[in-house]
């Protein structure tokens, strides 16, 4: 299958090519030439399985076919079970069983399995740059660490994420290098921008992103989806609607695809936190994006959600259409804060603020008199933001194994001046 831009001005590219790209040349998203739809899947007999076949039409004529299965089963080295709550009706798909305890690590870790092969035999290694202000870069280091021609240069505001964060990001070493940048995300991304923008760099220091615009992120995080809901139909006979936790709008838009090819799922609701551009464009305002605002679910911080092109792209632009076929509901700050509580205290169950958002939304809908089955898709282990978690629920939340293993190792970070030329001698040493 061949991918092209939505913005319709950059030639077509096979798989491999528009995953070791991320962003198209004319400034666009990669999307499917044709997307396979009316398909008739079946859950197999694991989610690596049933990932397998769902992605094999945009593999096909790839040279990363063949690998595609080794390619899942390597990726897809941890469960990602779908568990009833407490209420009726009601479940949560936690995507939270990685190594770094975010739904990230799934996106990351197959893109981290493409790139390995795509640049196999490469003269040069390839530097995957990135900017984080937290979860992206703590998956995309875990993904990447250990993989030969590969290495990751990660750049954080120092002292602007916490401590566990900060502490993810320096653990590995090898062939991931973390550097504290004394300024904002901003800076960060201000910097890795202009690094990736800069062909005279690149000609000595071949560069990649790996953000939620790839490609290699987007097409694996429909599996999870397709796995849950063809399962649950096939236990049950019934479609599962879904209730996303969304920032750039990449876990929902995976949802939206895998829907758009056949996948048995009813309704998918979008929960955002107070960054609200979304539920604005979906009640029938113009899309506004904006500056964001810092909320309790931060890696939702966004104000302007990139994969938003993608959703247009596969409506044709019918903004009409568009809002008639979702819902997206934000969730400010108390309301999070309130959620978390009374979960905990009515029902023992501990959600972190970005799945609280979703539950929230749940418990509206369900107040309204919405039927049938529902999952909410829980994106990080609470463990994962504990300073605002554990004086809610007034208990300390364990730390998962595969957490807990990269929290005991040292770590190092090296410091870097918020200056470009700093950052070029950085990855020329
Ligand atoms: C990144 C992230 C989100 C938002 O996902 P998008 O694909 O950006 O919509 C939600 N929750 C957590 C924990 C995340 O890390």
């Amino acid at each position: 299958m061949n991918f092209i831009s939505t913005r319709n001005t950059a030639p077509a590219s096979n798989l491999s090519d528009a995953i070791a790209a991320g962003l198209a040349p004319d400034g666009g998203l990669y999307v499917p030439e044709k997307l396979p739809v009316g398909r008739n899947l079946e859950a197999g007999e694991d989610l690596a399985a049933t990932t397998t076949a769902l992605l094999a039409p945009f593999f096909e004529s790839d040279a990363l076919a063949p690998d595609l299965a080794a390619i899942c089963r390597e990726a897809f080295d941890f469960p990602v079970p779908l568990k009833p709550l407490a209420t009726p009706g009601d479940h949560v798909l936690e995507l939270f069983h990685g190594p770094t305890a975010a739904f990230k690590d799934i996106g990351a870790r197959f893109l981290a399995a493409c790139l390995a092969r795509i640049r196999r035999g490469a003269a040069q290694p390839l530097t995957i740059l990135v900017a984080t202000s937290g979860d992206t870069g703590a998956a995309v280091a875990a993904a990447f660490h250990g993989q030969p021609g590969l290495r990751v240069v990660v750049l954080y505001p120092d002292g602007r994420v916490s401590p566990r964060q900060a502490h993810q990001l320096g653990c590995f070493g090898g062939n991931v290098i973390a550097l504290r940048v004394a300024g904002s995300f901003d800076d960060c991304q201000a910097l890795v921008k202009r690094a990736l923008n800069d062909a005279q760099l690149q000609a000595q220091v071949p560069l990649s992103s790996a953000n939620s615009i790839s490609l290699g992120r987007l097409l694996p995080q429909m599996s999870y989806y397709a796995h849950a809901a063809l399962a649950h139909r096939g236990a049950t006979g019934r479609e599962l609607n879904f209730v996303i936790p969304t920032g750039n709008l990449g876990n929902a838009m995976a949802a939206i695809l895998a829907r758009a090819q056949g996948v048995p799922v009813g309704r998918i609701v979008l929960a955002t936190n107070a960054n609200a551009v979304l539920p604005e464009y979906f009640a029938g305002a113009d899309y506004a994006p904006r500056a964001s605002v810092a909320t309790l679910a931060n890696a939702m911080d966004v104000g302007a959600p990139s994969n938003f092109e993608r959703l247009r792209w596969l409506y044709a632009g019918d903004d009409a259409a568009l809002r008639a076929a979702f819902t997206a509901i934000a969730v400010d700050d108390a309301t999070i804060r309130a959620t978390i509580k009374a979960r905990w205290e009515r029902h023992g169950e501990v959600f972190c603020p970005h799945t609280a958002t979703a539950v929230h939304v749940l418990e509206s809908l369900r107040a309204e008199g919405v039927d049938g089955d529902w999952a909410v898709a829980a994106t990080a282990h609470p463990a994962k933001f504990e300073s605002v978690v554990e004086p809610l629920v007034g208990h300390a939340v364990a730390v998962p194994p595969a957490l807990a293993d990269l929290l005991a190792r040292p770590a190092h970070a090296e410091p870097l001046p918020p200056d470009y030329a700093a950052l070029q001698a950085r990855l020329l040493a």
